[in-house]
C-alpha cells in the first residue's frame, strides 16, 4: 500500500512457474521410477531444449544428442530381460510424455526405435532372436525402425499390403516399398511386413539396412511436422533372407503386427499429452511476461479462459493415458481402450496446440518461440500409427459389436 510522501518498496508477487501436471500424476511412480523420469526432464530441458529448433529448422536429426541418450539407460524401457531397461508401462508412457513435453520427434525417434522395432522383436520373435538382436539394440548400438506403411496402402495394411515375400528354400525373398518409415534414413536395422504369397498372410522380417543387397533408402524431403525425425521411402529389390530374420514366435498373420500396434499407438497417446503440456508451458510463460495494454497479456479473461481449457485438456488427457497404463502393466489394455486413448490425446492436442499458438500472436508463426513447433508436430501425431478414423473405427466396432470397416 502507498501512503502520501512515503512509496512502497514490497517487490511483486512473484508469478507461479508453469506446471502441466497438475494433479502430480508423475508422484504416482515409485521412487526409483520417479527419479530416472526427473532424469529424462533434466536431460531434454538442459541438452535438447536448447537446440532443437536448429534441427527443425534444418530438417535434421541432433546426432550430437545420441551419447547422452545412450547414458540414460533407457534403451528396452519396458521390456523384461535381453539387457533391456525394463520398468512398468506406466513408467514407459510417462518418459515418453516428458520427452515430447521438450520435443515430439526425440520422443517419436525414441518410440520408432524402442516400441516399434525392439517390441517387435520382444513380442513376436523366437528366443534366439531376441538375444541377438535386443541387447545390441538396448545399447543403442543398433537403432531400428518399423516399417508397415506403402506408398499406396496405409490405413488398409491389415489387408492390402503390397511388398511381397516369396520363400525359396531356406530363404526369402522380398520386393515392394515402404513409405514414412521414422528412422530409416541413417538407422542400422528394419522391421519390414510383407505378405506372404503362399499363405497371402503378413509376416514381419529383420532386415540390415546397411549390409542387405536390394535394400534402399530415400528420405522423404519437405515435411512440416516432426521435421527432427528423419522419415524414408524404403525399396526393396529382390532382398533375400535367410530364415533366422523371418521373426518367428508370432508374426505370421496380421494379428501379430496388430499387437505390437496396440501398444505403440497408446505410446503416440501419451506424445500428445507430452506436446500438449510443453504447448501449455511454453504458453503460460510467455502470457505471464507479454505486455498490451500495460498489462500481462495473462490477466486478460479472455487468455485465462484459453489457459484454463488448455490445462484442462492435458489434465484429461494424462488421467486417461494414466489409466491406460495401469490396464496395461495388468494385462487387460484392449485394442479399443488404445485406440480410444490415441484418438482423444491427438484430437485435445491438436486444439491446444492451436489455442497457445494463437495467444502468441503473431510471434506463434516463428519458430523461434517454439509454439509453431508443437502446433506442426501435433498434426503428425494425428495420422501416424492409425488415423483418427481409423481408431474410432475400431472403438466403434467395439462398442456396438458391429464393423464398420470397408
Ligand atoms: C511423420 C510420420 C511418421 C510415420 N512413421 C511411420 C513409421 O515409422 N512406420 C510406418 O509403417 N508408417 C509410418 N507412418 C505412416 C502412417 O502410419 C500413415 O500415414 C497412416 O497410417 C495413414 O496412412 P496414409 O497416410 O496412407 O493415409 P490413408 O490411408 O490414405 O488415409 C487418408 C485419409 O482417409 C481416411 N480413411 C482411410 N480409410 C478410411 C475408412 N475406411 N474410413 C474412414 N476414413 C478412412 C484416413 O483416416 C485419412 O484421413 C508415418 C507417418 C507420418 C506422417
Amino acid at each position: 500500500m502507498q501512503t502520501a510522501g512515503k512509496k512502497d518498496t514490497k517487490p511483486p508477487k512473484p508469478l507461479p512457474p508453469p506446471n502441466s501436471d497438475f494433479y502430480q500424476l508423475a508422484e504416482t511412480l515409485p521412487p526409483d521410477e520417479l527419479a530416472t523420469l526427473r532424469q529424462v526432464r533434466s536431460f531434454m530441458e538442459s541438452k535438447v531444449a536448447p537446440i532443437i529448433n536448429k534441427y527443425w529448422v534444418e530438417d535434421s536429426f541432433p546426432f550430437e544428442l545420441l551419447p547422452g541418450i545412450k547414458d540414460l539407460n533407457l534403451g528396452g524401457l519396458g521390456i523384461q530381460g535381453y539387457g533391456c531397461r525394463g520398468g512398468s508401462a506406466l513408467l514407459a508412457g510417462l518418459v515418453a510424455m516428458e520427452m515430447a513435453r521438450t520435443d515430439a520427434s526425440i520422443a517419436t525417434f525414441f518410440g520408432v526405435h524402442n516400441g516399434l522395432a525392439m517390441g517387435s522383436i520382444n513380442l513376436a520373435g523366437s528366443e534366439e532372436q531376441k538375444k541377438k538382436w535386443l541387447p545390441p539394440m538396448a545399447r543403442f548400438e543398433k537403432i531400428g525402425c518399423f516399417a508397415l506403411t506403402e506408398p499406396l496402402v496405409g490405413s488398409g495394411t491389415s489387408g492390402g499390403l503390397m511388398t511381397t515375400a516369396k520363400k525359396e528354400g531356406d530363404t526369402w525373398v522380398l520386393n515392394g516399398q515402404k513409405k514414412w518409415i521414422g528412422n530409416s534414413p541413417w538407422c542400422d536395422i528394419s522391421i519390414i511386413w510383407a505378405r506372404d504369397v503362399a499363405d497371402n498372410q503378413v509376416k514381419g522380417f529383420i532386415v540390415e539396412n546397411k549390409t542387405t543387397p536390394g535394400f534402399s533408402v530415400e528420405k522423404i524431403q519437405n515435411k512440416f511436422a516432426l521435421k527432427v525425425v528423419q522419415n524414408g521411402l524404403i525399396t526393396l529389390k529382390d532382398v533375400r533372407l535367410p530364415e533366422e530374420n523371418h521373426l518367428q514366435a508370432g508374426a505370421q498373420t496380421f494379428r501379430d503386427t496388430a499387437r505390437v500396434l496396440r501398444q505403440t499407438r497408446y505410446g503416440v497417446a501419451w506424445e500428445a499429452t507430452g506436446c500438449q503440456m510443453g504447448a501449455f508451458e511454453h504458453t503460460l510463460k510467455y502470457a505471464q511476461e507479454r505486455l498490451q495494454f500495460g498489462k500481462p497479456i495473462g490477466s486478460f479473461q479472455l487468455i485465462q479462459d484459453l489457459l484454463a481449457k488448455m490445462l484442462a485438456n492435458v489434465t484429461a488427457c494424462q488421467c486417461l493415458v494414466v489409466r491406460t497404463a495401469q490396464l496395461d502393466d495388468q494385462g487387460k489394455m484392449t485394442d479399443a481402450q488404445a485406440a480410444l486413448s490415441k484418438a482423444f490425446t491427438t484430437a485435445k492436442c491438436r486444439e491446444t496446440v492451436a489455442w497457445g499458438r494463437e495467444i502468441f500472436g503473431g510471434n506463434g508463426i516463428s519458430i523461434d518461440y517454439s509454439i509453431g513447433r508443437y502446433f506442426t508436430d501435433a498434426e503428425a501425431l494425428i495420422s501416424y500409427e492409425g488415423t483418427s478414423q481409423m481408431q474410432n473405427l475400431i472403438l466403434g466396432k467395439a462398442i456396438s459389436g458391429l464393423s464398420a470397416f470397408v
